[in-house]
């Protein structure tokens, strides 16, 4: 089997990104050695949260430059630490900072890449699992080319734990980095208003168009919607996501919620979230918006309609009901608790 490397930056504080030990726990699935190839200012504390993990080694490559995302910094250290550990299999999180540079340091290395990858498995060598058109074929690839990148993407492996042993070794690498011409003068979050998008929420509360519809009493009620929306993700510590109809609102002028955005959609031209389970609330469940629930484990719908597109097999539990009716509830018991 391909010796493995597992390349990540640290994060901001200094620690390892949950992300990259899913994708450590994803490349362990192969049964190989694992090295780990850590880059940041200082990754000290990164890589003794790796003890015990069944990592023997850690390449570090330790810069005030590397403290930032920046691809010709980034893409400098990757390709510098694969280079000395001379793996044929390098494994990294698809965080946006890696997706960014991987592709650049596949080339750099002379090999080829993978992205998108959801489970690793020895199939008679090293195969890739991952899905296509939007979730709806999960295929497995073999390549020959060596070395070779794995992109895995975040949530789709429980994270590696540790199960005893000593702490891995760690050595420097000397890289040295191209001069940098950016400079991160801060951080602007795309949504101005509260942020919305919670990856690790144990639930996903998908608003759709409804919501801002003529309502039985003949009316919209969008600053209700707004206030039961928002009430119950307070409570809920829930992630929102969105239909695309509802999203789009904004685009023709209407009334749209604050805190949502493009970045909200679930769906074929959206997201495709990994939550343990899912409450729609005035979405229809057509087929575009379910196909980004195929992760979702756990899924229930409210809707006035017991013909909507969720009664069609698509959810465990569908509650022909008003939402605003449910929600108000449902906070309630919430804000009782
Ligand atoms: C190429 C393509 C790509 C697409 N990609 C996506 C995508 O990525 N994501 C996506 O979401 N869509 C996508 N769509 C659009 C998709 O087909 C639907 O048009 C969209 O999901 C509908 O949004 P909706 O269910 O919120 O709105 P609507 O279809 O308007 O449904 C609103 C629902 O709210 C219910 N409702 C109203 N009031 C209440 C109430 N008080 N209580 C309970 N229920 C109520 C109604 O019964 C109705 O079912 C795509 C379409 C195409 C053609």
């Amino acid at each position: 089997m391909d010796p493995i490397l597992l390349v990540s930056p640290v994060d901001p504080d200094g620690s390892l990104p949950r992300a990259a030990l899913e994708a450590l726990a994803a490349a362990k699935a192969l049964g190989a050695p694992v090295t780990a190839a850590l880059f940041g200012p200082s990754v000290a504390k990164a890589a003794a949260a790796l003890a015990g993990t069944g990592v023997a080694k850690v390449l570090a490559a330790e810069d005030p430059a590397l403290a930032e995302p920046r691809y010709a910094t980034d893409a400098a250290a990757a390709t510098a630490l694969a280079k000395a550990a001379g793996a044929s299999l390098v494994v990294a999180p698809a965080t946006s900072r890696m997706a960014r540079v991987m592709a650049g340091v596949a080339a750099r290395l002379g090999g080829r890449i993978d992205t998108h990858v959801t489970q690793l498995v020895d199939d008679g060598g090293p195969t890739v699992v991952r899905w296509y058109y939007r979730q709806r074929i999960e295929a497995k690839l073999r390549r020959k080319e060596r070395p070779w990148v794995l992109l895995v993407d975040p949530g789709a492996v429980p994270a590696a734990r540790a199960e005893g042993g000593a702490a891995p070794t760690l050595e420097r690498i000397a890289v040295a980095l191209p001069a940098a011409r950016t400079t991160v003068t801060g951080l602007r979050a795309p949504s101005s208003g509260e942020q919305t998008i919670k990856p690790d929420a144990k639930l996903l509360l998908v608003a759709g168009a409804g919501w801002t519809k003529k309502q039985p009493d003949g009316a919209p009620h969008p600053d209700r919607a707004e206030a039961l929306i928002l009430s119950f993700l307070r409570a809920a510590g829930a992630s929102l996501g969105s239909s695309k109809s509802l999203v789009d609102q904004a685009g023709e002028g209407q009334k749209v919620f604050e805190f949502m955005t493009h970045l909200n959609q679930v769906g074929q031209t959206g997201a495709t979230p990994r939550h343990p389970k899912g409450l729609s609330t005035c979405c229809h469940g057509e087929e575009p918006h379910v196909v980004g629930w195929r992760f979702i484990r756990e899924r229930r719908a409210v809707n006035l309609d017991a013909n909507c597109g969720w009664a069609r097999g698509k959810a465990d539990v569908l509650y022909v009901a008003d939402a605003f009716a449910v929600m108000e509830k449902v906070n309630a018991l919430l804000g009782a608790k």
